[in-house]
């Protein structure tokens, strides 16, 4: 007979975790969360929250589980003691870091944007070669507008396009706009799920400082990651500037009628809520108003939709990890935008981009990914190379 081990309690990490997280405190263990993790529809290895906290509560060690965590909310809705699962989950995670027990895929990605200021490892000296033959501005002195543009979509192809299509709507809309160029920097949202804590302050910090420079009265950014930091943490360090996302400005264009839009090849289209704008940020109704603002368009809500919609799977730093294949989330939300019978699945956030393209390649469907952004320059007439 073996004889099972006895549980091994480390007394300082439960102090620490004690201290430093309270609500893990109020979980009373019933499940909820395990049972209604978007993640475990697909995955055989489920993310078993209860037992994470579990451990936290009595100091053990969390489960490795704590790093698979796409911080969607989709469990944090339905938890009858209001449990912060999220925020619980990162503070776990810089316990983690501190004991320098993180995935070996993060490492590079700090260094990457200690050195480089993204994290890929691209050069920062190329960071701006999107806007190549755009005539775009980067000097912010006369400016009302900060366009932050993000890392994700300054260097993947696809996503370039893009905000290509974006910097022309910008144009036709006769919006005030600058960038920052060669001397935009990450945001910081892709250290968060890390753990790391110092160097996501001081980056933050030389970010305030950089947009404290202009007398700009409002930043704009094209990811809902960004979006989520800058109104998040970023008040903390001293930036007082509004912060919108796209989907606000757009429609905002969209009731002042300075775009107009003309009907484009889509006739019915569904739309895939980012977390970090509909659960994190209450957007939900604004992209719904720009896609039915465009003549002859329906649009099909999937099963799950707005504050319940699933996750792309990106989200918690999972956009730089290799998911195997049968683990990914966004296999499963596709099948929900098939089976509207729509041709395209819009969405407004880079990593559901790239999640939902590669699932699309891989299950030869051939439904249309575009970006909100896409759709509006296409009903524009604009011509984005
Ligand atoms: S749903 Fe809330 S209370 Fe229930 S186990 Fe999860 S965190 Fe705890
Ligand atoms: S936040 Fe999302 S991925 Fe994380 S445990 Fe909750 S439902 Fe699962």
């Amino acid at each position: 007979m073996t004889m099972k081990q006895p549980i091994k309690i480390d007394y300082d990490l439960r102090n620490q975790l004690n201290d430093s997280l309270h609500m893990p405190l109020e979980c009373y263990q019933c499940g909820s969360c395990t049972a209604n993790c978007s993640l475990n529809s697909i995955r055989e290895n489920k993310i078993t929250i209860r037992k994470i906290f579990h451990q936290a509560q009595i100091g053990v060690k969390p489960d490795k589980l704590v790093w698979d965590c796409a911080s969607c909310k989709f469990c944090e809705i339905r938890c009858p003691r209001q449990v912060d699962i999220v925020d619980t989950i990162n503070e776990l995670r810089k316990h983690a870091y501190r004991r320098r027990e993180i995935p070996q895929e993060f490492e590079p990605l700090l260094w990457n944007i200690l050195e480089d200021g993204n994290p890929f490892g691209e050069s920062q000296s190329l960071r701006f070669n999107w806007a190549k033959n755009l005539e775009v501005s980067t000097d912010l002195s006369d400016k009302d507008v900060l366009l932050y543009i993000g890392c994700a979509n300054s260097y993947d192809p696809r996503l370039q396009k893009v905000v290509r299509s974006l910097v022309n709507i910008l144009k036709k809309g006769n919006i005030n706009f600058g960038l920052l160029g060669n001397l935009e920097r990450c945001s910081g949202e892709a250290i968060i799920p890390t753990g790391e804590e110092h160097y996501l302050d001081v980056l933050i910090q030389d970010n305030v400082d950089e947009f404290n420079k202009y007398d700009i009265s409002k930043i704009v950014t094209v990811s809902p990651h960004s979006f989520d930091i800058f109104k998040r943490l970023y008040p903390e360090f001293g930036l007082n500037i509004e912060v919108q996302h796209y989907t606000q400005l757009i429609q905002d264009l969209i009731d002042k009628s300075k775009i107009q839009l003309f009907k484009t090849e889509f006739s019915q289209v569904t739309y895939h809520d980012p977390c970090y704008l509909s659960r994190y940020h209450g957007i939900i109704d604004e992209p719904r108003n720009i896609i039915s603002s465009i003549p002859n368009i329906d649009l099909v809500e999937m099963k799950n939709t707005k504050s319940n919609s699933i996750c792309c799977g990106g989200g918690g730093g999972q956009i730089f990890r290799d998911i195997e294949q049968d683990n990914r989330i966004s296999n499963l939300r596709i099948k929900e935008a098939h089976a509207t019978n729509s041709e395209a699945i819009l969405t407004s956030c880079p990593y559901c981009i790239q999640n939902f393209e590669d699932s699309i390649k891989v299950n030869q469907n051939s439904l249309v990914i575009n970006d909100i952004i896409e759709l509006v320059a296409k009903s524009m007439k604009l011509e984005v190379k």
